[in-house]
């Protein structure tokens, strides 16, 4: 998957929910790319913020999109802990 084939994968996964992309072109395009080097070293998206501790369940925790609304960032600030994802 290239860059602009994950954005879309991205954006198709917000349509009709309450979170966006974050509007910050430039920030999403770097997630990108820590997301597209992980997928290089680990085979996996992993998110670019956190860090694998080498275990199968860690590793599906990490996966991006991840299931970000059980985030305290998510209820306090209404993002993942990225920023990758932000409430409408
Ligand atoms: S915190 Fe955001 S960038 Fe990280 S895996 Fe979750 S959705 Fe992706």
């Amino acid at each position: 998957m290239n860059r602009e084939e994950l954005r879309k994968a991205w954006e198709d996964f917000t349509e009709g929910n309450d979170f966006m992309l974050n509007p910050d072109r430039d920030f999403v395009e770097k997630i990108i790319d820590g997301v597209l080097e992980n997928e290089k070293n680990s085979k996996l998206k992993l998110c670019p913020c956190r860090l694998p501790d080498g275990t199968r369940e860690r590793n599906i925790e990490l996966l991006c999109p991840c299931n970000f609304k059980t985030h305290e960032t998510w209820v306090k600030e209404g993002r993942c802990w990225c920023g990758l994802f932000v409430k409408r």
